[in-house]
């Protein structure tokens, strides 16, 4: 009936940090990609979270960051990267 624990493969949600069954869990690729299964890791969300997800588009935020190489570049110059683009695209973020 049911597969023994210790043959339950777990991944771990990376929006709560929570261990999902793999089977239970949603596979993420930042890229939009998922048919390119070369040479790649996948991230994981829970049911949840990928539901959260469905909610909110963030498609220009997903692009703005393979842009930007989020994750390659250093911190600073991505933040500075990342504000600079955002306003010169949306405008300034002061409050109205
Ligand atoms: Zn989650």
């Amino acid at each position: 009936m049911w597969p023994s624990r210790n043959r339950t493969e777990t991944v771990t949600c990376l929006a709560c940090g929570d261990q999902v069954p793999r089977s239970m869990a949603r596979e993420y690729d930042k890229y939009g990609d998922r048919w390119d299964r070369e040479d790649k890791a996948f991230e994981h969300l829970c049911k949840s979270c990928h539901g959260d997800l469905c909610h909110h588009p963030r498609d220009e935020l997903e692009e703005l960051l393979v842009e930007l190489d989020a994750g390659e570049t250093g911190q600073d110059a991505f933040l500075y990267g990342y504000l600079s683009t955002v306003e010169e695209r949306y405008g300034t973020l002061e409050e109205r």
